[in-house]
């Protein structure tokens, strides 16, 4: 059996130390390579001229040669008005990248000194630009579809624990000790909670093949998926669940769900549609599985309870592109993520939302799809 690509050399051509003996002009001309690439010119993003600028060393900026505009390699970016140094933001960046399961605004403090509040919208600024460089073109082929209830969860407070008799036994269990009848408590309450949010996962899974043989079925493994798109729902109803699959998936896909009637329809609108029976199975023994999408949902709940913590209603969607893009790019190496998530940031503009953010200006309305 091949290796994980995980455990390959080649996961790992850069690290964090590498990252960390970078001098601040030498991140700064690396960010530079990344952001126009190339090492010796840049773009003046005030009139749009390729060429080698004037480097002014002293100011770490260029001078266009053409307008006399001077720019920096944050200008025209989310980070234009930061006053950290180039080698902090790298470290920040890379600090994003290698902590697959999210990274904690106070732990990001740790690693680049400075305010809380300077790394938490450092943070929110890459998940804004994550958010908005979602994939746009449609989902083909085999597409997963689930969604995931997050936030909104009921405080236990003092409510004293009432014991239930199980009906097997007859003995007496507090409600706290009892899976089933906690369960039973869960899907009564959380249906009211204001704050309770579903993120929907669709994921078209790669025709590619990995190499690995399954033991069991001596098939071979596919490369899971690839693409990953994400919405923030109300419920899991009906009408947003088709309004989600006719904007986001191409016609005549196959479409991978689980039992619920909500998705009962997609076979009469131009998919072909595949059901799992969550409480027999994980996979039918044709190999009808929507595993892919509990893969993002297994990462995004591990970020939620591990990392995060408290996820609102208003910035969930930017919290599910994270997990999303961390799915998408978790069998890339390294400096891949790197050059990835550099040019995804620096090519999102000035931030909407978070720029002067500690000012007064927060994002006023939910990013809530509705069909
Ligand atoms: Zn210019």
């Amino acid at each position: 059996m091949a290796a994980h690509f995980l455990l390959k050399p080649e996961a790992i051509p850069l690290t964090l130390e590498a990252v960390t003996i970078l001098s601040d002009e030498q991140s700064r001309l690396l960010l530079a390579q990344i952001r126009w690439g190339s090492a010796d010119k840049q773009v003046c993003p005030s009139c749009a001229v390729v060429d080698s600028h004037h480097n002014i060393r002293t100011r770490k900026q260029w001078r266009c040669k053409h307008c006399y505009h001077t720019f920096s390699v944050t200008s025209g970016t989310p980070f234009a008005d930061h006053k950290i140094s180039c080698r902090k933001l790298l470290i920040a960046i890379f600090a994003f990248i290698i902590n697959h399961k999210g990274l904690a605004a106070l732990a990001l403090r740790r690693i680049i000194g400075g305010q809380y509040r300077t790394s938490f919208t450092l943070l929110h600024k890459m998940r804004e630009a994550i958010m908005m460089d979602m994939p746009t073109a449609q989902l083909s082929g085999v597409v997963e579809i689930d969604g995931g209830h997050f936030s909104g969860k009921k405080r236990k407070g003092r409510t004293l624990t009432k014991p239930v008799m199980l009906p097997k036994d007859k003995t007496q269990v507090p409600a706290k000790y009892s899976t089933q009848q906690r369960d039973k408590i869960k899907s009564h309450e959380f249906p009211h909670h204001p704050n309770r949010r579903i993120v929907i996962a669709l994921r078209e899974t790669s025709s590619q093949k990995s190499g690995n043989f399954n033991p069991h079925t001596g098939k071979e493994r596919g490369m899971g998926a690839t693409r990953t798109i994400v919405a923030v729902c109300r419920s899991e109803n009906t009408t947003d669940i088709e309004a989600l699959v006719h904007k986001h998936v191409a016609k005549n896909s196959i479409i991978r769900s689980d039992e619920l009637t909500a998705y009962g329809n997609l076979k009469y609108q131009g998919y072909g549609h595949e059901t799992v029976n969550h409480s027999k199975e994980f996979s039918t023994d044709t190999g009808v599985n929507q595993n892919q999408a509990e893969s993002f949902f297994s990462r995004m709940r591990r970020a939620c309870i591990g990392i995060y913590h408290r996820i609102t209603p208003r910035y969930m969607l930017d919290y599910s592109a994270e997990i999303a893009w961390r799915e998408d790019v978790r069998r890339r190496n390294t400096s891949n993520q790197l050059q990835m998530l550099v040019r995804c940031v620096f090519s999102s503009g000035v931030s909407p939302d978070w720029s002067n953010y500690c000012r007064g200006n927060k994002r006023k309305v939910e990013l809530l799809f509705q069909g």
